[in-house]
Order: C-alpha cells, then structure tokens, then sequence
C-alpha cells in the first residue's frame, strides 16, 4: 500500500510539472481576440472594395510611379484629393498652409472618425517593378516606405464607408487627411499645431509592412533641428590663427555629445550629419552645417536630453570663438496606443485574412530575397498574434503620434514586401506597385472600413477608447513640439 501511495505521489508530482510546463508554454503577454462578425454592412464595403479593386490599384500604381519626396506630394495629393471629390466628398485642399495637405469630409454629425493617409516618397530608391535592383531611373525616389499604397487604401476605406453610410442612411462624418511629408516628421506635426485633427471621436491609421498585424507598441518622440556656425576663414598653413573654425565648433560639439551619451538615460538616441563642413583643407571653414536627432521614450525626456545638447552647442561656439544659429525642423511626441481600438482593429483583421498571394507573387518574392542574400521565405501568409507589447528601446519616431495624442488612434500593419528586407529598400519599390502592393491595398482597406463600420455603429467602443486614452494621457494635454511661428518647410510645384 504503502508502494502505491509512493506511487501515487510521484506521479502527481510529475504530472504537476507537466501542467506547470504547459502553463509556462503560454505566452503572457498574449491576447485573445476572436475574430469580428461579418455583418450586411461590412459585406456591402468589401464588395465595394471588390467591385473597385481595378481603379483603386490604378490610383496605386500612379502614386508609386509619381514617386514624389516630402512636401512635392503635389500629383499624388490631387489624384487622391479629386478622386474624393469625385466620390462625394467635400475637399478642403491646402490645409495648416501647405499645399499637398488636404482634408476630405462626407457626413454629419457624431461620430467623428478620422482616417490618416500618407503619399511620399523617398529619395534615391527608384526602382522598376522587378526583382533584382534595377532604378527606373538612377538616383530618382521610390516609394521605399510603400506610402503609395498607404494613401491609396486609406482613401478606399473612407469612400467604402461612405457608400455604406449613404446606402443605410448612417450618421457620422468621415474625414480623411491628406497627410504630407511623413518621411520627414514634419506633416501631421504642422497639421496637429494647426487644429486640423481637432474634434475627432477616433482616428484610424495603418502602414505597409512585412507582417500582417495589429501593434500595441509606441514610438520615440523627437526634436529634430539643424545648427549652423559661422566663424572667420583664412589660409590653412599660411595664417590659420586669424581664422576661427565653424567645422571645429561641429567637431566639438559632436565630441561633446558623445561624451554626454554616457550620462543619458539608455532610452536616448542621438544621431546627426554634417551637411556643410568646409570646400578644403587649405582653407579654413567659415561656415559649416550638421543635422541632428534627439529621441528619447517620451516628449518629457526628449527635451530634458535636447536641453543639454543646446548647452554643448552653446560651449562648442564658445571654445571655437564661433557664432551659431539653432534651426528647429520638427519634434513629436511618442505614440499612445489604444487597446480597445486595436482590438476591434485585429477582430477585422481576422476577419478580412492576410493577402491571398499567388504562386507567382511568392516567386517574386523569394527572388528578392534570394537576390539580398536573406531567407527565400516570401511573404507573410498569417497573421501576427496580438501581444501586449515588450519594453523597447530604441525604436523610431513617427508623426502619427501627434494625431494619438489628439484622439484615441489605432494601428495596422498589412505585408507588401518580403520577410526579413529591410526598410527603406529598394525591394520595397519592387512590390508597393505592382499585384503585390494592389493586394496589401485591398486588404488594409477592408479591415479599416470594417473598423471603422464598427466605430460608427457601436458607440460603446468610441466609449471605450476614450476612457483608456484618457488615463494614457495622465493628465498631460497635447502641446506642439514645434515654435508658434514656424512655417512649415514648404517647396514649389515643379
Ligand atoms: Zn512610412
């Protein structure tokens, strides 16, 4: 008996450990959504959307092959400005005072869901839709970012809701942004000092990516800024004592900010350029340039660490016998996420299923891969788990994070490029324009015009989102990164 019991016991004991394994297996930063309900309403959007795809992927298509850099989105801007226009929406071209901005409302009353779209390129990544790296044109930008197919789906979406909204006589107002310069910081930071995004409800947002999921992550906030020092030149050997140096003052200043590294906090990120340095070495430089990032895990840290590096500036000029001048370009927030948002946002998410690519699609893109030396795995055919996020460092910045902290904001992101390329890429180019790009288009669309159905029609979620956008903010009310009088660095059509 006494065996048995002996017996008994270890078998417990093992079997305890077996369920303790099992339980560890379980990721705890896991959540469970189930996937949303495919309503007549929804159904009536996506068959919008199924109806369109033809157009919308030549709207696409165009954009990319405009491939127009921060704040020249002029094309790109009116194409989707027009079409709006043409869908019935009333456009309002030229807000915060630039020209490629532009905001397109259809509706009435409460709800107020803001759609966010982007349209620009980067420079120097032309690239022709094919596998291997071959610029369309050399040196000319791409739509490295797939911002193209960000504008594009953004726009279907608001124009799926609004066929809908008409058809059911819903009330609400859509507004859809027209969001320029995004690459730069710089768009919705203007537009948000501005009162653009003023009286939302919600806003909803998605990226072009290599995974398809719904992110509970946030962003660094940022000041970004160049400075420019003026000194006295003269012959390098000859009689560089009468000179003073404005390379040497960046040169200190860079030495200073390395040293200051050490006593930041491990959030911050510092990164510059010199623009301007000098024509050459013979001759002393009596003006140079540098461009500098200040990021750090939020808006308060941000400018504690930019305060500091104004001091080594200021030191840097005195030491050099220089003068300087500080030009602020932009700053932002870091982003607040929204869970009850993100939820509804990952419930369609499930429900519209990642991009169905073909045989041929996934070729291409273990083509690319196989041509950067990276895993032939292709492209993403899940969808990400949705996770509470893990403490990051590090990370980017985006504008985007200015419009959450002016209303509950959600997020997605939909696969377009290969796993494993990187951002920024050439291999980006190669898919934002083509079936592939077309397909991430149509699926971000359904799942945000899903989203924002369920918005309009469920004022209980709104509800939800503002609670827990309120108790993220902590109190803290939404003030611009950016001086009071800057302009926004606008540039003429060509
Ligand atoms: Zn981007």
């Amino acid at each position: 008996m006494k065996k048995f019991f002996t017996l008994f016991l270890s078998l417990l004991f093992l079997f305890s450990i077996f369920a303790y394994s099992e339980k560890a297996k379980e990721d705890p930063l896991l959540l469970k959504v189930k996937p949303a309900e495919l309503t007549p309403l929804k159904k009536e959007a996506f068959s919008w959307l199924d109806t369109n795809m033809a157009e919308l992927a030549k709207i696409n298509e165009k954009i990319w092959s405009y491939a127009e850099v921060a704040m020249e989105e002029y094309e790109s801007a009116e194409l989707l400005a027009s079409y709006l226009e043409k869908k019935g929406f009333k456009v309002t071209r030229g807000v915060a005072s630039m020209p490629t901005a532009f905001v397109a409302v259809y509706g009435s009353g409460e709800p107020v869901i803001g759609i966010l779209a982007e349209y620009d390129a980067l420079p120097g990544l032309s690239q022709k839709p094919v596998p291997s790296k071959q610029p369309v044109e050399e040196g000319k930008p791409g739509h490295g970012c797939g911002h193209n197919i960000f504008g594009t789906a953004s726009t279907a979406a608001a124009v799926a809701m609004k066929e809908v909204m008409e058809k059911q006589k819903l009330s609400g107002t859509i507004k859809l942004f027209g969001c320029p310069a995004e690459e730069t910081v710089v768009g919705k930071v203007f537009m948000a000092r501005d009162g653009v995004f003023d009286g939302l409800s919600c806003c909803i947002q998605w990226h072009p990516s290599s995974v398809n999921g719904v992110s509970l992550g946030s962003s660094n906030a940022l000041n970004q800024f160049e400075v420019e020092f003026f000194g006295k030149t003269a012959h390098a050997a000859g009689d560089p004592w009468r000179a003073r140096s404005a390379l040497d003052a960046i040169e200190l200043t860079n030495i200073g900010l390395n040293y200051l590294r050490e006593h930041l906090k491990p959030t911050a990120r510092i990164h510059y350029v010199i623009l301007d340095g000098g024509g050459a070495p013979n001759v002393v430089p009596d003006y140079a340039r540098a461009w500098y990032y200040v990021r750090d895990i939020n808006r308060e840290s941000a400018e504690k660490d930019y305060e500091r590096v104004l001091k080594i500036i200021e030191g840097a000029a005195k030491m050099t016998e220089t003068i300087y001048k500080i030009r602020f370009i932009s700053g932002v927030h870091e982003m607040l996420s929204n869970r009850p948002g993100n939820e509804i946002v990952y419930s369609n998410l499930l429900l519209v299923g990642p991009p169905q690519f073909t045989e041929e699609e996934q070729a291409y893109a273990k083509e690319i891969q196989k041509n950067l030396g990276i895993e032939e795995k292709g492209l993403k055919k899940e969808i990400e788990p949705f996770k509470l996020p893990q403490r990051s460092w590090g990370g980017g910045s985006t504008d985007v994070a200015e419009v959450s902290w002016l209303t509950p904001t959600t997020s997605l992101g939909v696969a377009f490029k290969p796993e494993g390329t990187p951002g920024h890429h050439w291999a980006a180019v190669a898919c934002g324009g083509m079936s592939i790009g077309h397909k991430a288009m149509i699926t971000a669309a359904k799942v945000m015009a899903a989203s924002g159905i369920d918005f309009l029609t469920n004022p209980g979620i709104i509800k939800k989102m503002r609670a827990e956008w309120m108790e993220r903010k902590e109190g803290k009310e939404y003030k611009s990164p950016l001086p009071v009088d800057l302009e926004p660095p606008v540039k003429p059509k060509k």
